[in-house]
């Protein structure tokens, strides 16, 4: 059962505070439930939760004067149990599906990227077996579960070696607190960015127990500031995919391959947080260009981090790859242990992987590109079928056009690139876009749109099947 609302703290009136002296106690109620048929083998604890949320309610209602409100003590008391069986009715898990018409096809608040087929029957499967996780077939010894997934990601970015965490946010920690505690990694200025969502580069470098060396200006880096950086304290130098914005104009940047050609000549590793770290060409799918993973290896990166669910489209991990050495002490440290991934990502991440080395139709069995590069007159037909499943659900109150618009692709990836899509621009003669968003919201399930221009917009980018809009809209006499 979700949370408990706070309960009204405004003063019942003069009239009200009689009526409530008379309310039934929790364990008299408590009582009633348990003995009431509808209401059996539910568990003493949540029912308890459930009278208690009845009582809040019925109080709210007869401190607002409610005409309906029961006055009787007998009346109140079938008027809780009334109100148990309708909780325990409708209650839902709270975690559920919602449709993300949003645009965003990566969209951290909704879960980011949708998995693919073959990743969703990996992940069953884990779930309903025991599975050799951490355990060598070969020999009957103990295995690592990092193996399982090590093979693919050498095959697809080059790299000597590879490890997974939670999250990348995960892997930059444990990459810093491994290779940089208690001493200097040297990072440009305009890199020391907040990702959104809380993680902060400087925050991070602080609590893996890294200390900042600053160099350059938020605009402008030279190689010869990284150089003048560097000391006997130095650990590390370190790049950032700055992700969520773009300095431009007046700037200068040190490219990896000359911040590699630094670090060669001084002895010292870099690293390099990709963020999204694409492991194919977006740009050989049509759509906008951002950093491989096996680029940057081979531009001489001795660590790259990124996301297991951005461009990537798995599960949420952190993947971490680069020299064998590094990767090693990576997995040596205590940290690795609280941060690791349980079978169902690793089940997930697999699965993935495997698509990108095996498929031979990824743009369709990977959700997140599919999505990404679904075409306009695709969307085109989505939307006409959208408008009339909502023009049929809502009526002629609405006003609902199909309009030109953009989506985002989300979680920091490529922020400067939209790509075109067509959206249903739904305006009411009374109601407010805030008000409109809100009736969506509370659709059963709930749809997720975008306010923007005044107007509440759906983008069926998001949504492949329309069908997934004849949505249950709450009943307008409740509103
Ligand atoms: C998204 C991002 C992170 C955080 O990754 P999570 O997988 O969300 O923990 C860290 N660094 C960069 C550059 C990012 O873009």
């Amino acid at each position: 059962m979700a949370p408990r609302a706070k309960s009204s703290s405004s003063l019942p009136q003069p009239a009200g505070a009689q009526v409530l002296r008379v309310l039934p106690a929790v364990d008299e109620c408590l009582k009633a439930a348990e003995s009431d048929e509808a209401l059996r083998g539910f568990s003493r604890d949540y029912l308890k939760l459930a009278v208690q949320r009845a009582l809040d309610g019925l109080r709210e209602m007869i401190a607002a004067g409610r005409h309906d409100a029961p006055e009787r003590r007998e009346q109140m008391a079938a008027e809780v149990i009334r109100r148990v069986r309708k909780l325990v009715a409708g209650d839902e898990p709270g975690l559920k599906p919602v449709v993300n018409a949003t645009g965003i096809v990566l969209h951290t608040n909704l879960g980011r990227a949708l998995l693919a087929e073959p990743a969703i029957e990996a992940v069953e499967r884990a779930a309903r077996s025991a599975v050799n996780l951490e355990y060598d077939l070969a020999t009957g010894g103990r295995g690592d579960r990092d193996t399982l997934i090590e093979e693919e990601l050498c095959a697809l970015t080059g790299c000597e070696a590879g490890t997974v965490v939670n999250n990348n946010a995960a892997a930059v920690l444990l990459a810093l607190s491994t290779l940089a505690d208690g001493r200097e990694v040297v990072v440009s200025r305009g890199e020391l960015v907040e990702i959104g969502g809380s993680f902060r580069i400087p925050e991070v470098m602080a609590r893996a127990g890294a200390r900042i060396r600053e160099v350059g200006t938020t605009n402008r880096v030279h190689p010869r500031d990284y150089v003048d950086a560097i000391g006997p304290e130095t650990a590390l130098l370190l790049k950032v995919h700055p992700s969520n914005y773009r300095v431009v104009g007046f700037t200068a940047e040190v490219g990896l391959a000359e911040l590699a050609e630094i670090g060669r000549a001084h002895n010292l590793p870099v690293m390099e947080d990709l963020g999204s770290g694409a492991l194919i060409d977006m740009a050989a799918y049509g759509l906008p260009r951002e950093p491989i993973v096996r680029d940057r290896i081979a531009a001489g990166a001795a660590i790259v981090t990124f996301s297991g669910d951005k461009l990537l489209g798995g599960p949420q991990a952190g993947i971490v790859v680069g020299r064998h050495a590094l990767i090693e002490r990576l997995n040596a440290n205590p940290l690795k242990r609280a941060l690791r991934c349980d079978k169902l990502t690793i089940a997930a991440l697999e699965a993935t992987l495997r698509l990108y080395v095996r498929s031979r139709d990824l743009a369709t069995e990977l959700p997140t590109l599919r999505l990404l590069r679904r075409a306009l007159a695709e969307i085109e037909i989505a939307a006409a079928r959208a408008r009339e499943i909502l023009a049929e659900r809502l009526g002629p109150e609405f006003q609902i056009e199909i309009v030109d618009s953009t989506s985002q692709i989300g979680s920091g990836a490529l922020p400067a690139e939209e790509l075109k899509t067509r959206a249903l621009r739904i305006t009411h003669r009374d109601l407010a876009e805030d008000a409109i968003a809100a009736l969506f919201r509370g659709a059963r399930p709930p749809v997720l749109g975008r306010v923007r221009d005044g107007a509440f917009m759906l983008d069926l980018r998001t949504v492949e099947d329309p069908a997934a809009l004849a949505v249950e809209f709450p009943s307008r006499t409740n509103r």
